[in-house]
């Protein structure tokens, strides 16, 4: 499986297009993200029932790894517990920086997979990783 090739277009597609960019209704939740060096810029709104992730949509503008990664981690954390939200984001981090390398628990990031190739573009690792930032920040004072 060539991982850069699907990477580059699932990043394409995404940025062109991103699914979850838009307003969410009923949000219970909402975080700026911001990454200077980039000069990517988010607010992630989150529904959250009974300690599930109902739904998950972000606002936002920067480049197109950044508003790639918001979209598809929209995707991957709608329907999950918080709990497997931070997990999830620890993975996805741990992905990045290299912590992490059990393939049982990459596993579970899912698409989100497609960029652990960044981890060799230094430059933009804090592009990819910033909406799992500002999901830690935005859950931080739930249970
Ligand atoms: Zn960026």
């Amino acid at each position: 499986m060539d991982l850069s090739n699907i990477y580059t277009q699932m990043v394409l597609e995404e940025s062109r297009n991103p699914k979850n960019r838009h307003d969410l209704e009923g949000a219970t939740h909402e975080e700026p993200g911001h990454n200077p060096s980039c000069g990517d810029e988010i607010t992630l709104q989150l529904k959250v029932k009974d300690g599930i992730i109902e739904d998950a949509a972000f606002s936002g503008q920067g480049c197109a790894i950044s508003q790639a990664s918001t979209s598809i981690m929209c995707d991957t954390i709608r329907g999950k517990s918080l709990e497997e939200g931070r997990e999830l984001a620890q993975n996805f981090i741990g992905m990045i920086n290299g912590s992490v390398t059990e393939r049982k628990e990459l596993k579970k990031l899912g698409d989100a997979r497609a960029f652990e190739s960044i981890k060799n573009l230094p430059a933009r690792v804090k592009c990819a990783v910033l909406p799992w930032y500002t999901l830690e920040e935005t859950v931080k004072d739930d249970k």
